[in-house]
């Protein structure tokens, strides 16, 4: 057993050798007190590579930015130039990610094997995706489909879990990390899909969710990104697409979507975390979240965007600070998953419409499920934390952000 331990370790020695070392990197955390400083904030953002891990839609609420070493000091310069002090939130990334490693690495050595995959830890694109194949295989509720393959030639997976298919049920429909940092939301999915393959029949409430509806997951929507966040950067955000005329890869296909297509809260810099891309659908990830929620058009009756972090429950418009017409039914809606979300174990939450509560974000899923999909009850979910680990929430708090979240869920669906 101990040398078993030694060789997990050693394997993550070899496999972290290779990546992008973040040691002493900060997360600072500044609150833009007028609309000049936020208006700064926003340009710098959409201008530059600095990477903001978090970026508010408004004043008197707080930014998360990650600054390297080498950076931190005109970072700060430039901050104190517009008038804004900040505080060192995360003091050095690069132990978080250690952290990290070595908590995966133990869970590694006492998983017991008496579940197909280890819900209590991350897993790389090629264990979540074994994991479904063996699904598909083994239980007859469980069939997949190819939504489209990446740039790197990934499949994009969705999980299809249905008692029925030919009864044509309402749906409730899943996309999860397609920002590649955010492993909490592809582990939550994980979850959700064990909790529902190994409840039927057993537990009745979800029995009574399979037999009523189908429920269709896309745990890894981004696998190139999600690949090289595992194998190079931990902190990698959009996909790895090679821009043309640009030395920066990616772009954000959370913003590649036609809804305000390139409008605010999106960047038309290919350096930028929130790039949006040469024209709306260009980036195959989104092309494939597309196809597979129109495939079941006229039947989706959820349609849940998993991100991270800051614990909010976020409906439409992101374009626009305009309110949808059913925002009263959403904000309904809302506030009973949040309830129950936050009634399991105390976590706060804020729900709204994503332009006013988080950011303004043109461009993204859940408008277009919503306007060009007519899901009403579409909406973006920022899971756990609110910034002490930020995109490295530890392996132990995956089974509680997912318990709360199913239960948010599971509340707002027996009320809808
Ligand atoms: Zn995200």
């Amino acid at each position: 057993m101990k040398n078993c331990i030694l060789l997990v370790f050693g394997l993550l020695a070899l496999a972290t050798a290779a990546k992008l070392n973040y040691t002493g990197h900060k997360v600072i955390r500044v609150i833009p007190e007028t609309k000049e400083q936020l208006e700064f904030l926003r340009d710098w953002e959409s201008s530059s590579e600095i990477d903001f891990w978090l970026l508010p839609s408004s004043a008197r609420r707080f930014a998360d930015i990650r600054v390297s070493p080498g950076s931190y000091a005109h970072v700060a310069a430039r901050l104190a130039d517009m008038k804004m002090s900040h505080i060192v939130h995360i003091a050095d990334v690069g132990e978080l990610e250690r952290q990290e490693q070595h908590n995966m690495a133990q869970r590694i050595a006492i998983f017991n094997g008496e579940k197909a995959i280890d819900v209590e830890n991350y897993h790389t694109y090629e264990e979540v995706m074994a994991y479904l194949a063996e699904l598909a295989n083994t239980n007859p509720l469980v069939s997949t489909k190819v939504g489209g393959t990446s740039e790197e030639g990934r499949d994009i997976v969705q999980a299809i879990i249905s008692s029925d298919l030919s009864a044509n049920k309402p749906v409730h429909f899943f996309d999860c990390n397609i920002h590649a940092r955010e492993w909490i939301t592809a582990a939550t999915c994980v979850w959700i899909i064990d909790q529902i393959t190994t409840g039927y029949g057993s537990d009745p409430e979800i029995t009574s969710l399979v037999d009523q509806y189908d429920w269709k997951f896309v745990p890894i929507a981004n696998p190139d990104g999600y690949a090289y966040t595992w194998n190079t950067d931990r902190n990698w955000r959009k996909n790895r697409l090679v821009n043309n005329g640009s030395t920066c890869v990616g772009v954000d296909a959370n913003r590649n979507f036609p809804i305000g297509f390139a409008g605010s809260g999106s960047s038309s810099d290919p350096c930028s975390g929130t790039y949006h891309g040469i024209a709306a659908f260009s980036e195959r990830e989104a092309s494939a979240l597309r196809d597979l929620i129109a495939a079941d058009r006229g039947r989706v009756k959820t349609a849940i965007s998993m991100h991270s972090y800051s614990q909010m429950f976020l409906s439409p418009y992101g374009y626009t600070t305009d309110l949808p017409a059913e925002y009263p039914e959403m904000f309904r809606a809302m506030e009973i998953a949040v309830n129950a979300l936050t009634s399991t174990y105390g976590t706060p939450y804020t729900y709204g419409n994503t332009a006013v509560t988080i950011y303004i974000a043109s461009g993204d899923t859940t408008d277009h499920y919503y306007e060009s999909e007519g899901v009403v009850h579409s909406y973006t979910i920022e899971l756990r934390d609110s910034g002490t680990y930020g995109f490295q929430l530890p392996p132990d708090q995956i089974v509680p952000t997912a318990t709360e979240t199913w239960n948010g869920l599971k509340a707002m669906i027996n009320a809808i």
